[in-house]
């Protein structure tokens, strides 16, 4: 039995060769790419995880971008990224996706406003750096004006040159964060809730063996103060309730990120951490005809070039799968 409304449906459903979800650096640069090889690539930019242009759009400052010597903004970047794709033919919508069916091909994926059938999908949905409730540390408080979820990004601008500064969190992003910060600090704190660290054995062994890192064990932060920027921390430790209040040029949360994989509702095969798995070497999915790019399938190394290079591959990946359909 054929239900009407599906049939109607789909009749409405354009049918387009790729569609990419996201507009961070692997979106745009899939973009690039499949608009150049006329495959006309419409993007779903999303909002889902804030403003769209993904995780540099909380950036202030990149500077290991190649190409860019005297640095630039994360938002004009990303400016940037969108005019080269729309530049080629790239349709960009301001619409986040609300599901994807990923059963058969054409893929549906249904947006808040429009729908489409796709012949291959692009997912570079990034992951979120998550971060916690304290107090001081939100948008309108001390959120990038000392406090921050990215050493590597926002560590070397002025404000955090030789001063304290703390990292939270306990795992390899927390020692990582935290040893990239001794290059402009006078000191790091590492703040951990618990007495034993979760990260790899070389790194541990990297944290106690620093001269400029110190770590704070059994203890949480309670708030952050400040003027114009942030200039104090206070922690608490957790064993014997006492509070501290210091001077401190910055706060770092390295708690750990969530990749945005929600919407997918478990269609494609994901790590335990729910980033999405692909087959080592390429960006290809458990479903011939998906593939992901960028952080949402990165946990290593969740850079902005490095999600670039892997929204260029995602892109002839799915350029050669279309071809091998003809
Ligand atoms: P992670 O291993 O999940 O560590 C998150 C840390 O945040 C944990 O130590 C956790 O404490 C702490 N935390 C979580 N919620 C908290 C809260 N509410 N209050 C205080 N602390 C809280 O995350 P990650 O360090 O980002 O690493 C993620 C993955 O990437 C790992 O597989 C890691 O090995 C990998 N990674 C690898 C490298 C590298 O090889 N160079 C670098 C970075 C990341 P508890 O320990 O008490 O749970």
């Amino acid at each position: 039995m054929v239900r009407l409304p599906q049939v109607l449906g789909a009749l409405i459903m354009q049918k387009v060769q790729v569609v990419i979800i996201g507009s961070g650096p692997a979106a745009y640069t899939a973009a690039i790419y499949s608009a150049r090889a006329n495959l006309s690539p419409i993007v779903f930019e999303g909002f889902h995880s804030g403003i769209a242009g993904g995780q540099l759009m909380t950036t202030t400052e990149v500077e290991n971008y190649p190409g860019f010597p005297e640095g630039v903004t994360g938002p004009e970047m990303m400016q940037k990224f969108r005019k080269q794709a729309e530049r080629f033919g790239t349709k960009v919508l301001a619409e986040d996706v609300l599901s994807v069916d990923l059963s058969q091909r054409p893929f549906k994926v249904i947006g808040s406003k429009t729908q489409f059938l796709a012949e291959t999908l692009i997912i570079s949905t990034g992951a979120e750096a998550n971060r916690l409730d304290i107090p001081g540390t939100h948008e309108g408080e001390f959120w990038q004006r000392g406090v921050s979820a990215c050493a590597v990004c926002d560590g070397a601008i002025p404000i955090f040159r030789n001063k304290e500064l703390y990292v939270i969190g306990g795992g390899d992003s927390a020692v990582e964060e935290a040893t990239f910060l001794t290059k402009y600090a006078s000191k790091v704190y590492i703040v951990h809730r618990r007495n034993e660290l979760r990260a790899s054995k070389i790194m541990v062994e990297r944290a106690l063996h620093h001269p400029k890192l110190e770590i704070i064990w059994d203890s949480v932060v309670t708030k952050v103060g400040g003027d114009s920027v942030m200039k104090t921390i206070t922690i608490k430790n957790v064993k014997t309730n006492e509070e501290t209040t210091r001077d401190a040029g910055g706060l770092f949360f390295a708690v750990g990120h969530t990749p945005n994989t929600a919407f997918l509702k478990e269609q494609l095969e994901l790590h335990p951490n729910k980033y999405i798995k692909v087959v080592p070497g390429t960006m290809q999915t458990s479903v011939p005809g998906v593939f992901a790019a960028g952080d949402v399938q990165d946990f290593v190394y969740r850079q902005a070039i490095t999600a670039a290079g892997t929204g260029c591959m995602a892109a002839l990946e799915a350029e050669r799968f279309l071809e091998s359909l003809e």
